[in-house]
């Protein structure tokens, strides 16, 4: 089985955003890109997010914020999050909806690659945050590739017709288990939670899909298989089970740098943040990040948001030495 990410063209998605070439790419679209994204766009320079689901961030899951200044009344995440990301939008920012899966970051012109579409820009700010984790359950590491995926529109292909299962609780636990019911045989999603936190939107959609069977309180405890996966491991109140699945899909939340994407190319601390300077460059030229990915003591919204900022003029400033001219100004 070749479980390579099957990179769709453009010519497959028409995805118009893979037609040009971007000032500032920035992947993530939480406070620091959102952030980043307003103060590219406002610089005149051509501005493309690329953000794999509004609410899969951090700030998208904090329930009440009430210490980001100038917002005194106690504000739900998702809202002080839906107003950064309208007001970056309202520059020109243009926000698409992709995972990022692979970024090649070296060339002057950086490629970033997402489940739906390739990106090419002159710089990138890596906004992702820091609710990754390290592959911590029996079998995820050695399977990985042979059935064990984080990415339903990469690999669901290889699961036609076979039975698989999904692990998490959010929207995009909810996302992929519903295209993956398009092709699988049928999809086990299994929520280590008492209920599925997804919106209710989703969340209705896949209690009346009937290819998906949901299982609450169900803790994924080991991958199984030598070669390929060939059954999970579940762990539930009334004792465990085993389902046997080709592929198994993870959508888990831990609180690592999500860095996954960049292979080894940019320097990274030894908590597994990017090493950044004062200025948010990163240790490849062009590149730059901000927010929680980068390594830092304090995650709050109102240092992310400032190191957004902090990297989009670095990047800013980067374009002008390369272009020997300064973009105009609005
Ligand atoms: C429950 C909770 C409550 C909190 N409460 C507060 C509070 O009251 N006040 C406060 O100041 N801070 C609070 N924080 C911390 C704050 O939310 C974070 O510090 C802040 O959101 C970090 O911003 P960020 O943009 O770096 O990352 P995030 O907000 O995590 O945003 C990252 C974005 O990157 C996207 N992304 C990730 N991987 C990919 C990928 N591969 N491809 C494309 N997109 C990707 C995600 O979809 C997300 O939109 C809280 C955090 C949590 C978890």
């Amino acid at each position: 089985m070749n479980q390579e990410p099957r990179l769709p063209s453009h010519e497959e998605t028409g995805n118009p955003a893979e037609k040009e070439v971007f000032d500032v790419i920035v992947i993530g679209g939480g406070p620091a890109g959102s952030t980043a994204a307003l103060y590219a766009a406002r610089a005149s320079l051509s501005t493309l997010v690329v953000d794999k689901g509004t609410a899969a961030g951090a700030l998208a899951l904090a329930a009440r914020v009430s210490n980001y200044p100038g917002v005194p009344d106690e504000v739900k995440g998702i809202e002080l999050l839906e107003r950064m990301r309208a007001q970056a939008q309202g520059f020109g920012a243009r926000f698409v909806e992709d995972k990022v899966i692979l970024a090649s970051l070296a060339g002057e012109t950086k490629e970033v690659r997402g489940a739906k579409g390739i990106y090419r820009g002159r710089t990138v700010v890596v906004a992702t945050g820091a609710l990754g984790r390290a592959r911590t359950i029996p079998g995820e590491e050695r399977l990985t590739g042979r059935g064990v995926s984080y990415c339903a529109a990469c690999d669901g292909f290889f699961f036609r017709d076979q039975e698989v299962a999904v692990t998490g609780t959010t929207d995009e636990a909810a996302e992929e288990a519903l295209f993956l019911a398009k092709l699988a045989k049928s999809v086990h999603l299994l929520v280590p939670t008492p209920k599925l936190t997804a919106s209710p939107r989703l969340t209705s959609l896949v209690d009346s899909d009937d290819r998906v069977q949901v299982h609450v309180n169900a803790r994924l405890r080991e991958v199984l298989g030598d070669a390929k996966v060939e059954g999970v491991r579940v762990g539930t109140p009334q004792g465990e089970k085993t389902l046997p699945v080709a592929g198994v899909f993870l959508y888990l939340q831990g609180r690592e740098p999500i860095t996954d994407f960049l292979q080894d190319e940019l320097a990274r601390s030894d908590t597994g943040g990017l090493v950044v300077d004062d200025e948010g460059r990163t240790s490849v030229s062009g590149v730059f990040a901000a927010g929680d990915v980068v390594a830092q003591r304090l995650r709050q919204v109102v240092i992310a948001a400032a190191q957004g900022a902090t990297a989009a003029v670095a990047a800013e400033r980067y374009l002008t030495q390369r272009r020997g001219t300064a973009p105009t100004k609005s």
